[in-house]
């Protein structure tokens, strides 16, 4: 499953959701300038590029078992 969901209507590009992932898991794609979450499995739904993201385009849907 795919924690973290991005609105790309409304995403900019801007990377600083790449840069601010602690876990490095966030990538800008090349072709579409766009960022991606290459290893979802791997995220700790810590929330900080939902926080940091300034057009307020990212969701972080969280697992039944994280509730
Ligand atoms: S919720 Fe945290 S760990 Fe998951 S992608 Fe966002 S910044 Fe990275
Ligand atoms: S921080 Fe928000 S606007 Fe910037 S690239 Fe990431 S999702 Fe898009």
């Amino acid at each position: 499953m795919q924690p973290v969901k991005i609105d790309y209507i409304r995403c900019n590009g801007c990377g600083l959701c790449e840069k601010n992932c602690p876990g490095d898991l966030i990538f800008m794609d090349e072709r579409t300038k766009m960022p991606v979450v290459r290893y979802p499995e791997e995220c700790w739904l810590c929330g900080a590029c939902r926080m940091d993201c300034p057009k307020d385009c990212i969701k972080i849907v969280f697992p039944l078992v994280a509730l």
